[in-house]
């Protein structure tokens, strides 16, 4: 198999850890970032080859930095998984009634500036090179309305439409942009919702559910497809 280098925004937990470890197996040379040390250092264990960097996605004069450093250490980005993303602000999902200005802001920050600061850093190298593969992922609540997403739900369907948009814009040279959308998936980020409890955990969707979508992507099979919103969507979603 053709083998990447791989940069995964947030992989120190749920789904983008699933994710990094997942493409490592395949032989692909991974970095991860994220915020909390002790979970890099854990992670980095289980990524061969790969690297853990400490590094927050709203920290908009340190992007390039990490893509640089992430080039000098793996080599040029192949594809890049915008997967750090956060629910809410610092007490979770909210009513917006409820919620600070200051904390709907940093769902924005995260979720969709984040990837767009990242997108541009890895643009001109995968441009130069003709190819490269971005991934955002995006949620079913970009398109299914529910209480207490206002920001969250606004954020991913801003970065579907990011998503959408930037294929049309490097459609010619060579970058494919994807926009995979998760149902619900029991991670830190879902983990104290009120209805949790209730559902036996073999019904949710796992991480490697996901990881497996994004592997499936990045083989480069789907050379010609670019733009597309792949839902990962279960039973469970609707609940949200
Ligand atoms: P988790 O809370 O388990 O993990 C979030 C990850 O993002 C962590 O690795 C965290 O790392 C990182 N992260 C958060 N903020 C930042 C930041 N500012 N800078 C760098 N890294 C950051 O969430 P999930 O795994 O569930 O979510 C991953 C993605 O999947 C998110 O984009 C989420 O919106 C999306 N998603 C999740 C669903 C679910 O049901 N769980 C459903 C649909 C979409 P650290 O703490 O080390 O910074």
């Amino acid at each position: 198999m053709n083998t990447k280098n791989i940069l995964v925004t947030g992989g120190t937990r749920g789904i983008g850890r699933a994710m990094a470890i997942a493409l490592a197996g395949l032989g692909n040379r991974v970095a991860v970032t994220g915020r909390n040390e002790q979970k890099l250092r854990e992670v980095a264990r289980e990524l061969p080859g790969g690297i853990a960097i400490l590094a927050d996605v709203t920290d908009a004069a340190h992007s390039q930095s990490v893509i640089d450093e992430v080039t000098t250490d793996i080599g040029p980005i192949e594809v890049l998984i915008n997967n750090a993303g956060i629910g809410g602000g610092t007490d979770g999902p909210q009513l917006l009634i409820d919620m600070d200005a200051d904390d709907w802001w940093r769902v924005q920050e995260t979720n969709v500036r984040g990837p767009m600061l990242y997108t541009k850093a890895v643009l001109p190298g995968m441009i130069e090179r003709g190819e490269g593969i971005i991934i955002n992922v995006g949620s079913y609540l970009s398109i299914r309305p529910s209480p207490m997403a206002t920001a969250y739900g606004t954020s991913k369907a801003a970065l579907a439409r990011f998503t959408d948009c930037l294929a049309v814009e490097v459609a010619d040279q060579g970058v494919q942009v994807f926009c995979i959308s998760p149902g619900l998936v029991l991670t830190d980020m879902t983990r104290d919702l009120p209805f949790i409890n209730d559902i036996p955990e073999d019904d949710f969707q796992r991480p490697e559910d996901v990881a497996g979508l994004a592997c499936e992507l990045v083989t480069g099979k789907y050379g010609k497809l670019s733009g597309h919103f792949i839902h990962v969507k279960d039973e469970l979603a609707t609940l949200l």
